[in-house]
């Protein structure tokens, strides 16, 4: 069901979840000042609690208040990118929940830069607290029809239209002046090295992931209905030992359940433009559309010109969503 922004207001002020468009994807959104609708975001989605969510703002001050710490790095980060597709993550202050972080000291943060979404949370103006609008485990929503089918109709949408980026934000831990990539999206580590020395800023990269620290980092994520195959440069798929390999995986990968077709006799291929914006910005549309015409396998053929920085977003939602790999 489609709401506009007042209806959308209305409903996230009474504790319910909306599902809103941003640059990235469409998240589903609760305000943070309400445990009822937080706890309906995990309900909706059946995600577990031990994955954290993040926050969304539309103003550095909002940013500031749900952080108890605010340095240099954080400082130069936000003003670099914000609004934009960077999630940074801080230590929380009381305004935010340990439903809200999964019991973590950290808040991830953002401020987003699609004008609906902004309009929103100005009106609000209660952060809101917004993973992406699917079933956990499955294909990231980038259009507000894939909310609807997702959710069967059931959960309401502000229709924003296609997500420009497409793909979730670049996620960055900031401890004091080091800092750390937890996740990549279209902003590259290279970006945020340079936008701290335009600044002047002291940092350290850490390149040591704390599985502690970052929760939520599943092998498995973003799964179409249809398993999806990636191929690596010089390799061939073979159906037989493809079905094979997917019967010898574990059901389910922390909490992920694998998808396990009985025969791999119809593949379709996944073709994505050259360009890693567009690439980015087609990638879930072109995922479903092709999970959607009958395939029982979708193949992806990955090229050398995969393997450079800018691809490291999309190539790692790639991954994660197939199901086996010929490498
Ligand atoms: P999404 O489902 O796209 O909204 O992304 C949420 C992801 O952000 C989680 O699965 C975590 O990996 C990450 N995240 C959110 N909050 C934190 C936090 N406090 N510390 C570390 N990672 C976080
Ligand atoms: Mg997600």
């Amino acid at each position: 069901m489609k709401v506009d922004i007042q209806r959308a207001v209305e409903l996230l002020k009474s504790g319910e979840v909306v599902a809103i468009p941003t640059e990235t994807v469409y998240g589903l959104a609760a305000v943070i000042s309400n445990p009822q609708g937080i706890g309906k975001i995990f309900s909706t989605k059946k995600r577990p609690f031990f994955d954290p969510l993040i926050v969304h703002v539309s103003s550095l001050k909002q940013a500031q208040e749900i952080c108890s710490s605010w340095g240099e790095v954080a400082q130069a980060l936000a003003e670099a990118f914000w609004p934009g597709p960077l999630t940074l993550v801080l230590p929380k202050s009381d305004k935010v929940s340990d439903l809200i972080t999964s019991g973590l000291p950290t808040v991830g943060v953002r401020w987003p830069r699609h004008p609906q979404c902004l309009e929103l949370l100005k009106d609000l103006g209660i952060p809101v607290a917004a993973p992406s609008a699917n079933l956990f485990g499955k294909t990231s929503p980038s259009r507000a029809e894939h909310v609807e089918s997702e959710f069967q109709g059931l959960v309401p949408v502000l229709d924003g239209g296609a997500s420009e980026v497409g793909i979730e934000s670049t996620i960055v831990r900031v401890d004091g002046n080091s800092l750390q990539i937890l996740r990549s999206g279209v902003i590259t580590l290279s970006q945020v090295k340079d936008a701290l020395e335009r600044k002047k800023v002291n940092y350290q990269i850490d390149s040591v992931i704390h599985q502690r620290q970052a929760p939520g980092m599943m092998k498995h994520h973003y799964m179409p209905q249809v398993p999806l195959v990636l191929v690596h440069p010089g390799k061939k798929f073979d159906a037989v030992e493809a079905l094979e390999m997917i019967r010898q995986a574990p059901a389910q990968i922390d909490g992920v359940t694998l998808v396990k077709p009985k025969s791999l006799c119809t593949p379709k291929e996944l073709v994505l433009p050259e360009d890693s914006g567009l690439a980015a910005r087609r990638l879930y549309t072109e995922l479903r559309k092709v999970a959607d015409q009958g395939a029982d396998v979708i193949l992806f053929y990955v090229k050398p010109s995969h393997l450079g920085e800018d691809w490291l977003g999309i190539m790692d939602r790639l991954t994660k969503a197939a199901s086996i790999e010929f490498r």
